[in-house]
């Protein structure tokens, strides 16, 4: 009643790694687990973890080998090559010619950023979708796992949702665009969205409510993230609150003086962001200067070529 195949990997594994069980044993396994009504990948995961457990071998260790296992993000490692289930979170515009798609999944246990290589000639990953991937790779970046999809990986989407445990991400790259929209901006007192020219496109001719915030476009070199920036968030990098974007505003007769100041303050400088990813945004919560090493080496090259 369980998938030989199924029985026939975990046996595999588990050899691999100087353990020797018989299907019986696997079976067994399986069945008290179905009492339990776990089933599928968890179940396989579950047996798996169990019977390493008792040969006293340590979950990792089972990885080394070029195996495929069955993981939750959660439990993901360096070295690894696994089966998952997972939802896109979000997808990132790749600046590399060598990357077809990347991007956030996740499952209960956590977030993994993807990547499709363009020479896996994989179809693309669409937002919103769960999947089953199977014989993805496991790197390591700046201490972060992430997943690679290339050639030897098979991509199954999902009739249901994966559920997604909550999570946020720290980008550090450079302000490239500060985008329209951003600054004292008016809202629709029915629906919250931004008036354009007191004009709500649900509402019609509203008296609109003021609004502070900056939508932003960070760039690291290999990947940009789409930034919003709350009243409180612009207020924290910019020092200039809603009463004080009000008073600027008023002073120009202008409100686009607002988003001119900012963008004045913050465009081509770098950031380090942590904030949440919601479809194509992320939801700022943090956001400090940075200023990387390589930039400032480079200005001092070039105050010394002017010294000359
Ligand atoms: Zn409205």
């Amino acid at each position: 009643m369980n998938n030989t195949n199924d029985v026939a990997s975990i046996q595999a594994t588990l050899k691999n790694a100087g353990v020797e069980v018989t299907p019986e044993q696997i079976n067994e396994k399986f069945q008290q687990l179905l009492e339990f009504k776990v089933t599928g990948p968890e179940a396989k995961r579950n047996v798996l973890r169990s019977l390493a457990f008792a040969a006293g071998i340590e979950m990792n260790s089972l990885y080394q080998n070029g195996e495929t296992v069955p993981v939750t993000i959660g439990e993901i490692r360096p070295g690894m090559r696994v089966e998952l289930r997972a939802k896109v979170v979000q997808l990132w515009d790749s600046t590399s010619d060598k990357i077809a798609q990347t991007g956030l999944i996740g499952d209960s246990t956590g977030v993994i950023k993807f990547t499709i290589w363009e020479n896996s000639e994989k179809e693309l990953l669409e937002e919103g979708a769960s999947y089953r991937i199977t014989g993805a790779s496991i790197s390591s970046y700046n201490d972060k796992c992430q997943l690679n999809i290339n050639k030897n990986t098979t991509i199954t989407q999902l009739e249901e949702e994966v559920e997604v445990k909550a999570q946020e991400e720290e980008f550090t790259g450079a302000i490239v665009s500060i985008q329209n929209g951003s600054g004292l901006i008016k809202r629709c007192p029915e629906c919250n969205r931004q008036l354009k020219k007191g004009v709500c496109g649900e509402h019609g001719k509203v008296d609109g409510t003021y609004d502070l915030r900056i939508k932003a476009v960070i760039d690291n070199g290999i990947e940009v993230r789409e930034l919003i920036l709350d009243a409180e968030q612009t207020c924290a990098l910019t020092g200039i609150s809603l009463d004080k974007a009000k008073e600027m505003a008023t002073e120009a007769m202008d409100a686009s003086v607002v988003e001119a100041e900012i963008t004045e303050m913050t465009l081509g400088r770098f950031y380090t962001v942590t904030g949440s990813p919601m479809s194509r945004y992320t939801l700022v919560k943090a956001m400090a200067p940075k200023v990387p090493t390589l930039v400032a080496d480079s200005a001092a090259i070039s105050a010394e070529l002017e010294a000359i």
